[in-house]
């Protein structure tokens, strides 16, 4: 179990996270929006276009995959849940949460997962 001063780590860590990643998907979606009603001169403008926004979409998904996983990294601290990997309910390591606050799996779970592609984050 988790002292109650590591979790508000973790908490304050991933109320940050979610403040910056809204802020970049909104960003992202006012930028996205913007090319998609800009005048297009000719063809190869159009292209170029069509390939940024398809490039940013495709950032904004992994940005919005991210943000769902710290909201639900931070429903776990509420449930009292967090730091216990969901496959093998066994703790997740300390240095992996420090560099992935928003871990739902533990090493092993995540790599072995990862290799069945499973899961991408
Ligand atoms: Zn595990």
């Amino acid at each position: 179990m988790m002292d109650a001063e590591r979790l508000s780590y973790h908490r304050q860590k991933l109320l940050d996270m979610k403040k910056e990643l809204i802020e970049k998907l909104n960003e992202k979606y006012n930028e996205a929006i913007k090319l998609g009603t800009e005048g297009v001169q000719d063809s190869a403008d159009e292209a170029y276009n069509i390939y940024n926004k398809n490039l940013m979409l495709g950032k904004v998904e992994t940005d919005a995959l991210k943000l769902r996983l710290v909201e639900q990294a931070l429903q776990r601290i509420a449930t009292g849940t967090y730091g216990v990997c969901i496959e093998c309910e066994e703790e997740i390591e300390q240095k992996r949460l420090e560099y992935v606050p928003f871990a739902r799996y533990c090493t092993d779970c995540k790599s072995e997962l990862e290799k069945k592609g499973l899961i991408k984050m």
